[in-house]
């Protein structure tokens, strides 16, 4: 990748030095009768020689110096700097950019398109006070209408980047009617926002936040299961119930997401059986490993072991998974102990040490855009930055 981008930044350098050099050489001179190509400058050359010599910065450096800033050049010296951005030396490119603002007589829409690609320069730098300051000068000053979009869509950018939600959700709502997609973010911003004012003790508006990032997405898992939360804090537990029975709707993947909200709920409100039904619905919705596991140790602890094998095994048997297996290992071994035997059988010791080798290291949370993977969930992927992409891992290897 980094060689391709150089390569293509030394072909870029070449074509510069190579027809610029010429057409000038050409337009201040008329053509010598005779010697050696005159329309080329003596930087070419020099800057030849070092791509000769392997020197690529040095060639760069010296192409850069052999053009003139002019009306026919500042593309070409906005594009060696974005290519330099791109190479990683964002110092170069914000140097090109400022040497080329410093010049007189550029028109508004070059002015502001440099300005555009300074403040880029200066996030790639995590330089990000200057790179707000230029965006919202762009934004107050420009009437561009695609630059503008592009200069806010550059803030929201930066302010996710800064955790500043409520900024963000300024630029961002007159957008949203335009720009759909932006509805995601949008709403774990305000869930965001919402986390915030639950640990400063403001609920009332936390509620708020969280009801207007469904209205926002309907779909968002993370503001129903914050809901949950704050009715369970509230001790209203059957209204937290009923906020975690949309989740398999919103979306089914974070079904083992919300299981531990939902046993809790149930079990706070002493209502095991209520448990086990709305797990048997959940099996016939999402027969995953962590809802056949729940429902298992239900089984256990009201009929025995024994009765717990049986229907464990029926339940895997139509949604096999190594987790499911290594559960029922060990419903196995404790039927064992409980029928007096002193030594465990060393096949299903063998068994045990087999799934619980293959389950160790095992990531349990997967982005579902770029294949980050961790063992806790995280609403925004460290790896591509995107909103609720990261879900639990289901089926044979999963949770
Ligand atoms: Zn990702």
């Amino acid at each position: 990748m980094q060689d391709a981008v150089l390569l293509g930044l030394l072909m870029a350098a070449i074509a510069i030095g190579f027809g610029l050099g010429a057409r000038f050489a050409y337009r201040r001179q008329p053509r010598p009768p005779t010697g050696r190509s005159p329309g080329l400058s003596r930087e070419y050359f020099v800057g030849l020689n070092y791509l000769l010599n392997e020197q690529p910065d040095e060639a760069i450096n010296t192409f850069i110096h052999a053009l003139d800033v002019n009306s026919d050049t500042v593309d070409t010296h906005i594009a060696l700097g974005k290519l330099f951005r791109a190479r990683g030396e964002a110092d170069k490119a914000v140097s090109i950019h400022q040497n080329l603002l410093a010049r007189p007589a550029l028109s508004t829409a070059t002015n502001d398109t440099i300005q555009l690609e300074l403040a880029r320069d200066f996030m790639a730098l995590g330089v990000h006070d200057r790179a707000q300051r230029l965006l919202r000068s762009l934004l107050e000053n420009s009437a561009d209408e695609a630059l503008r979009l592009e200069v806010k869509r550059l803030l929201i950018d930066l302010l996710e980047r800064e955790k500043e939600w409520q900024d963000a959700l300024e630029v961002v709502q007159p957008l949203i009617k335009q720009q759909p997609a932006m509805r995601r973010p949008a709403s774990h911003w305000l869930c965001e926002l919402a986390q915030q004012e639950i640990e400063q003790s403001s609920r009332a508006l936390a509620r708020k936040h969280l009801k207007q990032a469904l209205q926002l997405d309907e779909r968002c898992v993370r503001a129903t299961l914050m809901l949950a939360e704050l009715e369970m804090d509230n001790g209203h537990y059957g209204k937290a119930i009923e906020q975690l029975s949309h989740i398999p709707q919103q979306d089914v993947a974070h079904v083992p997401t919300m299981l531990p909200a939902l046993q809790r709920a149930y079990t706070r409100n002493d209502n095991l059986p209520g448990l086990e039904n709305h797990l048997y619905t959940l099996l016939n919705q999402a027969p995953y490993t962590s809802v056949i596991v729940a429902l298992g140790e239900l089984v256990h602890q009201r009929d025995g072991v024994d009765n717990a094998i049986e229907r464990t095994g029926a339940w895997l048997s139509d949604a096999p998974s190594l987790g499911g297996l290594d559960y029922l290992v060990d419903l196995y071994l404790e039927s064992e102990r409980l029928a007096g035997k002193t030594t465990p059988d060393t096949r299903l010791l063998l068994l045990k040490h087999h799934t619980g080798a293959l389950l160790t290291g095992r990531s349990r949370h997967r982005c579902r855009r770029c294949g980050f993977s961790s063992d806790n969930l995280a609403w925004q992927c460290p790896s591509c930055r995107r909103w609720g992409t990261i879900k639990p891992i289901t089926g044979v290897e999963g949770e």
